[in-house]
């Protein structure tokens, strides 16, 4: 079982399809039981969609990270406003 961090860490590889098969089918495992992970993963694959459209470059892995770090301070602060 991979933690909401390990998670995030592995996104931008995820989308890039970069990781290994096993690690994919965990992380995707934990993306169906964690709200605030599936929200980054939408959201990153929205603006790396976004991003790849608009430059048809490739993304260097910095910026990747970076945008998954924004958006997932921002999940963390909206998930402590709304406790379920
Ligand atoms: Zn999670």
């Amino acid at each position: 079982v991979i933690s909401c961090g390990q998670v995030v860490a592995e996104l931008s590889s995820c989308l890039d399809d970069r990781v290994a098969a096993d690690l994919r089918r965990e992380i995707e495992a934990h993306l169906a039981k964690c709200a605030a992970c599936t929200a980054v993963y939408d959201s990153t694959r929205r603006t790396l969609t976004i991003v790849t459209e608009s430059r048809t470059i490739e993304l260097p892995e910095v910026i990747s990270g970076r945008i998954v770090a924004g958006i997932m301070s921002r999940v963390r602060k909206r998930a402590a406003a709304s406790p379920r």
